[in-house]
């Protein structure tokens, strides 16, 4: 039975890379009719942070990732957080320490600094290993009473791994192929603290055991940890899952780790939601925020290294999960585009309907205090859906229809108007007072208007839309006349020409 799992760290805001790995975890499940499990990975106190947690289930939540087993929803392997397992791990150090795969060391921080300084000192770089593990104070290096005699006196100790001599292992990821790496390589990582606390080697491993988990799908990060993860395993005479390792995501230059200031640097952040650091008082917002559709911020985050068949780029989360791949993911580091991002919205709007917009649209604080019928939002809906990227760009960009412009653009002005400009709009204005506000009759209108004034069409068009919009921008002008009405349209020309 597939069962993945998203392991997170409650250390902070949940970036795009979190998500990505949040998502591929889930469709490979869904995909392989497995289950999706979330587990809070929180023995590090040292690095927690208040409402992390929370956030990372709404944030999920919010991309409609959602776990069939987690803290919140429980399942048959509670707890599913890792502070709460305490008892599993005591459990399990027993039983590592029987075997020859761990050791108790009772070196203090200092004295190792000591000794870190003196490898320094050397220029060499010192690392706890099967070199270096006779000459400290450990079980290897003291006799057995020694041992008793410091446990007795309760003298503090970690348990770490006894990294085998000389061995390689061949070791296989779904997406990176096969590799080998010799064991004198590695160093002997603490699986648990002088408090008793695993670290995260040994309870990922525990519980990733305990829970059935069959496949370790995550961040490119976690690959050096591979080699002691298959270890311990083999140490506990388990069988170990398969993995598979996610290549990172990369700055828009294709150079280095996407991070949290890039997200600043586009305009909108990298992360799905709003949330507060505690520590900082910041308040990092997110794509949410932005205005992002998850729909759409899930299928922009999914092509980040996988690509759906035949190249299509527009995929729902149904889709996804049929056409799921871990084989198809790329191997090589996925950049991310902040202008490629913002057009997976806009094709996610356009697909909406005008009433499913509208409901959207009186969300946005300034048109909610505008109080403008359904009818004419409608309207303006319809013109500017096309053009834009999020539902407030609507409002935005279309501000024209709501207030009359203050001023005029320089070089609009420049273009459009010359000393005759205002003459030919007055008499355009005049005509104006008995037409039929119909776009199709305006157009009609100023079309003739301008042919009896011998004009080309763009010196009536520009300036009139000028006029109306300050800039040279926005939908056909007759639609806008015949939104914002005859009044404010004359008012409009009026104010323009003195
Ligand atoms: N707790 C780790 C993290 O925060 C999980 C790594 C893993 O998936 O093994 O990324």
């Amino acid at each position: 039975k597939v069962r993945v799992r998203f392991a997170p760290s409650p250390t902070g805001a949940l970036h795009l890379g979190g998500v990505r790995t949040a998502l591929y975890d889930y469709l490979f499940a869904k995909n392989q009719g497995g289950e999706f499990v979330l587990r809070i990975e929180d023995t590090d106190t040292a690095r927690y942070v208040e409402g992390a947690e929370d956030y990372i289930m709404n944030s999920l939540e919010w991309c409609g990732i959602i776990p069939d087993e987690s803290p919140k929803i429980g399942g048959p392997y509670a707890p599913y957080r890792q502070s709460e397992r305490r008892d599993i791990y005591d459990r399990y150090k027993e039983q590592i320490l029987k075997t020859d795969y761990a050791y108790l060391a009772f070196d203090t921080p200092e004295e190792l600094d000591s000794i870190r300084k003196k490898f320094e000192a050397k220029g060499d770089v010192f690392s706890y290993n099967y070199q270096t593990r006779q000459q400290l104070r450990n079980s290897i290096s003291l006799s057995s009473e020694e041992v008793q005699k410091l446990l007795d006196e309760n003298v503090p100790y970690v348990v770490r791994f006894k990294m085998p001599i000389d061995r390689t292992l061949n070791l296989q990821d779904i997406i990176r192929g096969n590799f080998s790496v010799n064991t004198n390589t590695l160093d002997d990582k603490v699986l648990i603290k002088n408090d008793g606390m695993p670290t995260y080697h040994f309870a990922n491993v525990v519980d990733d055991f305990e829970m059935k988990i069959s496949h370790v799908i995550r961040g490119e990060e976690w690959l050096p940890s591979m080699p002691l993860h298959v270890l311990l395993y083999e140490a506990m005479n388990w069988e170990a899952p398969k993995f598979a390792h996610l290549s990172l995501i990369l700055k828009p230059e294709g150079k280095g780790k996407l991070s949290k200031r890039d997200g600043a640097k586009f305009g909108f952040p990298v992360f799905p939601m709003d949330f507060k650091d505690p520590e900082s008082d910041e308040i990092w917002k997110g794509y949410k925020e932005s205005g992002y559709f998850p729909e759409a911020f899930i299928n922009m985050t999914a092509l980040l290294g996988w690509t759906p068949a035949n190249d299509k780029e527009i995929v729902s989360l149904d889709e996804m999960i049929a056409e799921f791949d871990l084989h198809k993911v790329h191997k090589a580091g996925a950049r991310f585009d902040p202008q490629k991002a913002k057009w997976f919205n806009q094709e996610y709007l356009k697909l909406k309907s005008d009433e499913e917009v509208l409901l959207l649209l009186k969300e946005v604080d300034e048109v909610k205090s505008l109080n403008l019928s359904d009818e004419k939002l409608l309207k303006i809906i319809s013109l500017m859906k096309e053009r834009a990227n999020f539902v407030a760009d609507i409002y935005n960009d279309g501000k024209f229809f709501f207030e009359t412009p203050t001023s005029y653009d320089e070089k609009a002005l420049k273009k459009a108007w010359n000393e005759t400009t205002s003459a030919v709009l007055k008499d355009l204005s005049t005509k104006l007072e008995t037409t039929e506000f119909d776009s199709e009759v305006l157009k009609e209108t100023i079309h003739h208007f301008a042919e009896e004034q011998s004009l080309g069409m763009g010196k009536v068009m520009m300036p009139l839309r000028l006029a109306l919009v300050g800039e040279l921008k926005g939908p056909d002008v007759p639609d806008i006349m015949n939104i914002i009405g005859k009044e404010e349209t004359l008012a409009r020309i009026e104010k323009a020409i003195n």
